[in-house]
């Protein structure tokens, strides 16, 4: 049995934060990307569909 379920992206924050590679739910080729250092950085952009991650 296979159902596809409807789920937000699920984006795995403790790898980012750890400075990992974490490959965009939205186009699945893209690796979100900082410019600043992902330990304290609110922000994450995906470098090929341009998807934003913002933390609190
Ligand atoms: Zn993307």
């Amino acid at each position: 049995m296979e159902e596809a379920e409807m789920k937000k992206p699920e984006i795995d924050f403790e790898k980012l934060r750890a400075g990992k590679e974490v490959i965009c739910p939205k186009c699945k080729t893209g690796i979100f990307r900082t410019e600043h250092d992902p330990k304290t950085t609110h922000n994450f952009k995906c470098d090929k569909c341009g998807m934003m991650i913002n933390f609190d």
